[in-house]
């Protein structure tokens, strides 16, 4: 089973994927944890361009280099591991490049929409099952502070970007099909979530 955990920085996504990896693993699954932009060594060469690079790309270039980094990942590293019959569990995917460079950057505009649309048909690849972790902006603000290392182009991005952002994956979670169930991790345990998630999980494989 293919599963994306979304949501903006801050929201929670690396617990989740830790507790949810232990649960599982428990349990005997074969579970792969990876993660975007990167997951793969190429992917993660451009990771470093996309996040650090000394040269921000234009819009539709940045969306290019997010889907070859996926492109990467996702023939190198996450269809192996599918055929194979391990759980993947992956930190964001194209409901990220949605909220961040079609909201975020692009505001919504509808032919930046349609190109990250038409680069993910193509891909040919999508979630069983998206959580969409949420958390209130002051909650993922003070979470972020407390965190260590450089902070990466986006997180110093400011708060309407992050407002669009929020938006995007709103978009996601309205427009987007079944697959995807929306959690807010202010108002629960971590454990608690992880439980719930794993329990989906278990329904899936
Ligand atoms: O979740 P993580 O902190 O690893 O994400 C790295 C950074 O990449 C975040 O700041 C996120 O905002 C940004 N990002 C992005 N566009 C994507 C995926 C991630 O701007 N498509």
């Amino acid at each position: 089973a293919f599963i994306t955990l979304e949501g903006g920085e801050g929201a929670g996504k690396s617990t989740q994927l830790r507790l949810v990896g232990e649960a599982l693993r428990v349990l005997g699954h074969d579970v792969l944890i990876t993660r975007e932009p990167g997951g793969s060594p190429g992917a993660e060469d451009l990771r470093q361009l996309l996040l650090f690079g000394n040269n921000p790309l234009s819009l539709r270039a940045e969306i290019l280099a997010h889907f070859a980094a996926r492109y990467d990942h996702v023939d190198r590293v996450i269809l192996p591991a599918l055929q194979a019959g391990r759980i993947v569990l992956c930190d964001r995917f194209t409901d990220s490049t949605l909220a961040y460079q079609g909201y975020g950057r692009a505001g919504g505009n509808a032919d930046i929409l349609r190109l990250i649309h038409s680069l993910t048909d193509m891909l040919a690849l999508t979630p069983d099952r998206t959580f969409l972790l949420d958390v209130p902006r002051d909650v993922a603000r003070e979470r972020l502070a407390a965190r260590a290392g450089q902070p990466d182009r986006y997180e110093q991005a400011d708060e309407e970007f992050h407002a669009r952002v929020a938006e995007g994956f709103a978009a996601v979670a309205l427009h987007g099909p079944d697959r995807v169930r929306r959690l807010n991790t202010a108002q629960e345990e971590a454990a608690q979530i992880s439980h719930r998630i794993v329990e989906d999980i278990l329904a899936l494989v």
